[in-house]
């Protein structure tokens, strides 16, 4: 049976599912309607679910009539605090709580494709597990629901041998997929950087050690690590985004906060960069006869996707799926996304779903509150999912 066939016949139903979850929008690790819709959804098919206390996520797993890999694939449900101001009929009823990340949409295609690929269990060379993730958006402090799910072996039993997920992705029309080979996306990591002096009357700054000095000289020197010592073809971005110090203006302070975030598209540049703040600010603190104490809070790690998954997709698409066109991206995103943590341990393929149209409204950034994704974009990832999903158990039995 053909597999756009199918998409097209069950769009619509998927369609109303995602204006649902739309409409009902949950918080990081408060997943508890969206989770149960998706349990709902399963069930109808006939697909093993997995449920853990431990996260609000739902697993299913659905086993093909022929021996072969498990292929894992992701959709993130979770939305974000921020008040939608779009007129449309299905938005939030859960004031301050938007689904401005596309988060529904990218549950309504993963249970498309668990619609589509249980009617083709006979096709199937393997096993497909459908990861329901939550808390993509990460809380400060807390772990990311990639993590979570990871330490709660997600990846085993059965053992994944691959994971796929996609992203919406309002640069690009719908009706394409954008990929990217080599880095993708970049790691995030908070800097939290506490300068220590000595303080005293601004009048005699001698008799003191000025933090806030100090402060001003870290601020620029760090940005001569990214411009002197790495290559200009890795991009790097470091930026301070908080500074809070001092009472009054004739006031020496003992002390100044600094926060910030880094990002890179490697490992290797990383963990570079992170030695080299620690180094460079502690360096900076004392030759003025002050301190340091630096944290640096890990958050998810670079994205960069396995060659052959992208090469396999490319070929469904140009092969398979007329109606979809596949667009190479230019450049990487500075933004990080936590699918990033399952290729710590797996590889895997992460895309791009256009969904923007004429409307201005649809071609505005993710996470802001007048973000309209355009829905048709849902049949062309069920469609390049399944596709995909089928193809790469097919070649990888
Ligand atoms: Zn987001
Ligand atoms: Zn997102």
């Amino acid at each position: 049976m053909n597999i756009s066939i199918i998409a097209k016949e069950i769009e619509k139903e998927i369609i109303a599912i995602r204006k649902t979850i739309h409409r009902f929008p949950e918080l990081a690790y408060e997943e508890y309607k969206t989770a149960e819709t998706i349990k709902n959804e399963l069930l109808k098919l006939g697909i093993e679910i997995i449920v853990n206390e431990n996260y609000t996520g739902v697993i299913g797993i659905l086993k093909g009539e022929q021996e072969g890999k498990t292929l894992a694939l992701r959709a993130d449900m979770d939305a974000l605090p921020i008040h939608e101001e779009t007129e449309l009929e299905y938005k939030s009823q859960n004031s301050g709580i938007m689904h401005a990340c596309g988060h529904d949409i990218h549950v309504a295609v993963l249970l498309g494709v668990a619609k589509i690929l249980s009617k083709l269990k006979s096709e199937i060379k393997g096993t497909v597990k459908f990861i329901f993730q939550p808390a993509e958006e990460r809380k400060k402090g807390i772990p990311s629901g990639a993590e979570t799910l990871i330490l709660n072996n997600v990846l085993e039993e059965p053992k994944v041998d691959a994971i796929a997920g996609l992203h919406c992705w309002p640069e690009l029309p719908y009706g394409t997929i954008g990929i990217k080979r080599g880095g993708m996306m970049a790691s995030s990591d908070t800097l939290n950087i506490k300068i220590k002096g000595k303080g005293g009357h601004a009048a005699h700054p001698h008799k003191c050690i000025d933090p806030i000095t100090i402060c001003g000289y870290i601020i620029t020197e760090v940005q001569s690590i990214v411009s002197r010592e790495i290559a200009p073809f890795d991009s790097v971005v470091i930026s301070f985004g908080k500074i809070s110090g001092g009472h009054a203006p004739n006031v020496i302070p003992n002390e100044v906060e600094l926060q910030g975030t880094m990002r890179t598209l490697n490992e290797r540049t990383r963990n570079l960069i992170h030695q080299k703040i620690r180094d460079r600010v502690t360096m900076i603190s004392r030759s003025y006869g002050g301190d340091a104490e630096i944290e640096i809070i890990k958050g998810s790690p670079s994205l960069t996707c396995d060659d052959n998954m992208i090469n396999i997709l490319e070929n469904v698409i140009n092969n398979q799926l007329t109606e979809t066109e596949i667009v190479n991206l230019k450049n990487p995103s500075m933004g990080a996304e936590d699918f990033a943590c399952y290729l710590q341990h797996v590889p895997g393929l992460f895309f791009r779903l256009g969904t923007a149209n004429e409307d201005e409204n649809s071609k505005i950034p993710l996470h802001n509150s007048k973000i309209i994704f355009d829905e048709r974009a849902i049949y062309h990832g069920m469609c390049a999912m399944s596709t995909f999903a089928l193809e790469y158990l097919e070649v990888n039995r």
